[in-house]
């Protein structure tokens, strides 16, 4: 599902974020990758949704060499990944309905398929009871469920999340663990 063939990454400066990094992720997995801060694990995430390009090596996401895919396959590509973020990057404007509904906005995806599917994703992640308030005026364990409802609501084959954890207290990270793991149950390919 993500294989790493000997990936490089150095940014402007000489150093590498990452050296020679190979790295075979199946279908279904359940991935933690760990390491110390600047170890380069934002980096490798960054890579495999294009955000960043290796210096060297190859990505395959699904068979499918990253490097070498046009624009529109970009685009598809980017469909099947669902991201979490540390600090929620909810839009604070908007209701929690709307928050999740926003990738499906941007597909153009039609009313009544939003409305299903948004109402699904919230119940997943049990908050269908919190859909028309707006993101701060719900606890941070709750943002982050938002989140990771936006992250799935488009059906993505992966989901990755850059420490989804770091902002929340131990109670609040075993829940939203257990909650990755039933996504996963689900089949979806989870790197954390
Ligand atoms: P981690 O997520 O493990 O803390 P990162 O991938 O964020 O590590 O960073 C790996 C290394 O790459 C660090 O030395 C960091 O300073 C450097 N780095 C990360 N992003 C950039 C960038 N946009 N420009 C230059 N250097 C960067």
């Amino acid at each position: 599902m993500i294989e790493f063939y000997h990936i490089s990454k150095q940014y402007v400066n000489d150093q590498f974020a990452l050296n020679d990094v190979s790295i075979s992720i199946e279908k279904g997995e359940f991935v933690f990758l760990t390491g110390a801060s600047g170890a380069g694990k934002t980096t490798l995430l960054k890579l495999i949704f294009k955000e960043e390009h290796p210096t060297r090596g190859q990505i395959l996401i699904d068979s499918l060499n990253i490097n070498l895919i046009p624009r529109k396959q970009l685009y598809e590509l980017r469909r099947s990944i669902g991201i979490v973020f540390q600090d929620f990057k909810l839009l604070d404007n908007r209701t929690v309905y709307e928050n999740v509904a926003i990738p499906l906005i941007v597909r153009g995806e039609k009313k009544s398929v939003i409305d299903k599917k948004v109402m699904n994703s919230l119940s997943l992640v049990g908050l269908t009871h919190r859909k028309n308030y707006i993101p701060t005026h719900i606890s941070g364990g709750e943002q982050q469920r938002v989140a990771i409802a936006r992250a799935i609501v488009g059906n993505p084959k992966i989901i990755i999340a850059d420490e989804p954890t770091g902002n929340l207290d131990t109670d609040l990270s075993i829940e939203i663990f257990k909650l990755f793991e039933r996504i996963n149950a689900n089949g979806i390919t989870i790197l954390i």
